[in-house]
């Protein structure tokens, strides 16, 4: 494409097309990605930037990756989609098959959907009508703990951080419910049973009224890229269980390896009751979302009036998400994908220490695949951003959190060259 037409484009794009959270009127300029592959995004003039950014944790195996490409091929020349309405295929059936492997063993149903937002809606309605099953009608609130994010949909955005999330906005229409404070100790810190008095005094003051209390495991994804301590997790998991309460675990950031572990529930070694997967699912070829239950929830659905879960997306179970990501989970599996994410996280460790020494840094974490600097004002996202892409690559900072998640495939050259240059312009910005 000539520089012209990319010009066209890019003017047009400004001018009619909205990209998330922002301005119509006055969006921050936007780059052109022409192609992509493994690593690289390449942009519009022949630059390539390297991904650090896994396109919002999605691309765990880099772009254009053949296998990929070649289960999306067959599939189409199969059939693109039919209705999941009393019809099945062989894509949406294995994929089930190979999530159910990897969850759980008291996970024993899947519920396909669209994306991640309607995973949680979705979630969310399956404790209303488990509590509706059983004739506690009264319990119809959800509890999460602040600075939490799971979604934009309308209830997703009830438990998303009352703060940083977009209630002020929404305030007079989104439903009220319960916040505990954000788990205070974090990941690798001294546990102190403190951090879940504040869970345990609204679960015990409140559970007639709770259906379910969501939470990301572990990671604090969108809400403050935080890692919190797995003793949290199995207080809550036993305060749920003491009290009533279904647990729902929002792994639709931290599935399929991010945190180190296949699941970061894990890391707490807890089951949740319902449990959502979405983004590295299809390995970020296409939107594809999934909610999981366990036996009980999902009988005690389908044991009374309506006797069924009253959800049905138009595209769901879509054959060509479910086959691209039935390849990702192959790859996953196949792969020494575990091994692989506990390299990064070595490497991420020593080479991000670099960035303690920079004036404007507060801290730097680490877990698994996911480096996170925090820095003490907010960024101002129109000057870094142009920066990292003179620099080779790509990142997409918010508020105080410069981080990376980058795709698995990622080499140590690649790795040491995205960590060199995130240092080296968070440095420039400081001068
Ligand atoms: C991204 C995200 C969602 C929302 O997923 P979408 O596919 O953007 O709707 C929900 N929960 C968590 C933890 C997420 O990171």
């Amino acid at each position: 494409m000539n520089s012209n037409e990319v010009a066209e484009l890019l003017k047009f794009d400004a001018e009619h097309v909205w990209h998330p959270y922002t301005s119509a009127v006055s969006p921050l300029p936007c780059f052109f990605a022409e192609s992509a592959k493994g690593v690289y995004i390449y942009l519009a003039g022949g630059k390539k930037i390297i991904d650090g950014m896994s396109s919002w944790w999605a691309a765990i195996h880099g772009y254009n990756h053949p296998r990929l490409n070649n289960a999306l091929i067959q599939q189409h020349k199969k059939m693109s989609h039919v209705m999941f309405g009393g019809l099945t295929h062989e894509p949406a059936v294995k994929l089930a098959q190979k999530l159910l492997n990897i969850t759980p063993p008291d996970i024993q149903h899947v519920f396909f959907c669209d994306s991640g937002s309607v995973a949680v809606e979705a979630a969310m309605k399956m404790a209303l009508q488990y509590f509706h099953a059983i004739k506690k009608n009264n319990k119809c609130k959800f509890a999460t703990v602040r600075s939490g994010y799971h979604g934009d949909t309308w209830n997703a955005m009830s438990v998303c951080d009352p703060v940083a999330g977009m209630h002020s906005v929404f305030a007079g229409s989104l439903p009220k419910q319960f916040f505990a404070d954000k788990p205070k100790i974090r990941f690798g810190e001294m546990w102190n049973e403190k951090d879940i008095n504040s869970v345990e005094n609204i679960i015990v003051k409140h559970h007639n009224e709770i259906a379910a209390f969501i939470i990301e495991p572990i990671v604090q994804g969108a809400g403050g890229m935080y890692f919190y301590h797995p003793e949290f997790l199995k207080r809550l998991r036993q305060l749920c269980t003491r009290h009533d309460i279904l647990l729902i675990a929002d792994e639709i950031a931290t599935g399929f390896g991010r945190s180190g572990v296949m699941f970061a529930c894990e890391h707490a070694a807890i089951t949740p009751d319902i449990m959502c997967v979405g983004k590295a699912l299809t390995g970020g070829y296409m939107t594809l979302a999934a909610t999981l239950t366990t036996a009980n929830v999902a009988e005690t659905i389908s044991s009374a009036n309506p006797y069924s879960f009253m959800h049905g997306p138009t595209f769901m179970g879509n054959p060509l998400a479910c086959a691209v990501a039935c390849a990702s989970l192959d790859l996953i599996t196949e792969n020494p994908t575990l091994e692989k994410i506990s390299e990064i996280e070595t490497q991420l460790k020593t080479e991000l220490q670099e960035a303690r020494n920079i004036n404007s840094v507060k801290d730097v974490r680490v877990l698994g695949a996911i480096g996170v600097i925090e820095v003490k004002e907010n960024v101002d996202l129109k000057k870094i951003q142009p920066l990292f892409v003179e620099n080779g690559i790509w990142l997409r900072p918010f508020g105080k959190l410069i981080y990376t998640m980058p795709p698995y495939i990622i080499t140590k050259e690649q790795l040491h060259t995205l960590v060199k240059n995130m240092i080296k312009t968070i440095q420039q910005i400081n001068e």
